[in-house]
């Protein structure tokens, strides 16, 4: 589709290409909608095999950002940056203090942070050119903790929800992928009595694990062998799909990784085989609910707080699923959908300020 019908489509705001002649620094900048604040998503550098890829890549990664910042309850837009390049060749100072100047250039509504191939060094070298950035070693730090801590309150939301209790004692549960996310999250597992399985493809990820908490460990290939009260897909997306989900033997669905529907469809095909699933971008938004304390002012206990809230958003999405009879997943962007147009309304009158 032409871009222009495209961002007429789906409300997109602004699209941003960008060059540095010096450092061959090449990206777009995506704002989605910035109805509720400025725009704020990660930069994710990667080597892109055409222009058109990293074009669809930052057009649906910012609209993403706009559904989750808003669930989330956030004052925030949904924005993001793709930069194309091999991460292991382009890494300079003055490749990120380049980007950093293009993210100054729009004063502010676009906020940017860490992503695929990104990190807090990285950050630091943005931050010398721009205020516009979180997600710094020396304010909110790693968001992993964060983010599986909003898996954790999002399972416990399922379970009332699944068998009338939120109790995670004795609940057999799958966790795919034990990376920073996963990691954390069999810890919390692990302390509520939970009889926790590990899969990972990297045997140093699982040792890690193994050494510290009581886990079972399932080869990665043979993951949907057994049975289990709940699956936490916390490696890669796409991993709800056509192949996949008749071998699924679950009662719920709740983790970390993002976009694990491979198509909208999928959320109704999970409904009818009776299996509760939690959608991914209300449950991992731990990380960005961190950052956003870090621009109001960071507050880690405060930051927790916010966090622990996604049980509560959870069950919302639930309630109206049943209501109108849809996929959780549709109630979420229903819920997305519903707070932008609200707060769009209400700001419709002038107030001096
Ligand atoms: P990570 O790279 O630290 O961990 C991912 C782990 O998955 C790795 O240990 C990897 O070896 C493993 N893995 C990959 N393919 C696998 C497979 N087929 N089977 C089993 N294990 C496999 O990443 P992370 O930061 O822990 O993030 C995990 C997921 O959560 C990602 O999809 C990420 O986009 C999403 N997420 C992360 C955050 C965050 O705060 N880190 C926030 C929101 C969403």
């Amino acid at each position: 589709m032409n871009k222009f019908d495209y961002m007429a489509k789906y409300g997109y705001e602004q699209l941003v290409y960008f060059y540095d002649k010096e450092t061959g620094l090449k990206g777009i900048i995506c704002i989605h909608d910035t109805t509720l604040g400025p725009a704020l998503g990660g930069t994710r550098l990667w080597n892109y095999a055409s222009e058109e890829e990293a074009v669809e890549d930052v057009l649906r990664l910012a609209r993403g950002m706009t559904y989750k910042n808003a669930v989330a309850g956030l004052n925030l837009g949904g924005g993001k940056t793709v930069l194309i390049g091999d991460p292991d060749k382009v890494k300079t100072e003055a490749y990120w203090r380049a980007f950093g100047r293009y993210v100054q250039s729009l004063n502010g509504r676009y906020i940017t942070a860490e992503d695929v191939n990104t990190n807090t060094n990285d950050m630091d070298y943005i931050a010398m050119e721009t205020s516009h950035i979180t997600g710094l070693e020396k304010t909110s730090g790693d968001p992993s903790p964060f983010t599986a801590l909003g898996v954790y309150w999002g399972m416990r939301a399922s379970c009332l929800e699944m068998y009338g209790s939120n109790e995670l004692k004795d609940k057999k549960v799958l966790v795919q992928g034990v990376g920073q996310v996963g990691y954390n999250l069999v810890k919390l597992l692990v302390q509520d009595g939970a009889k926790v399985f590990i899969s990972d493809i990297k045997q140093e990820k699982i040792d890690r694990v193994t050494r510290e908490f009581p886990v079972t460990v399932v080869p990665f290939n043979e993951i949907f062998k057994g049975s289990y009260d709940i699956f936490a897909p916390c490696a890669m997306g796409a991993i709800i799909n056509d192949e996949t989900i008749p071998q699924f033997k679950f009662k719920i669905i709740c983790g970390s990784a993002n976009n694990v529907l491979k198509e909208e469809r999928h959320g109704v095909v999970l409904q009818n085989k009776g299996i509760l699933y939690a959608p991914d971008y209300v449950v991992n938004a731990g990380g960005v609910i961190n950052v956003y304390q870090e621009i109001i002012g960071y507050d880690s206990q405060e930051a927790t707080k916010k966090v622990k809230k996604i049980y509560d958003k959870v069950l919302d999405i639930f309630k109206i699923s049943k209501e109108k009879q849809i996929t959780p997943s549709q109630a979420a962007n229903y819920l997305a959908e519903e707070r932008i147009r609200t707060i769009r309304n209400v700001r419709s009158n002038y107030i001096k300020r």
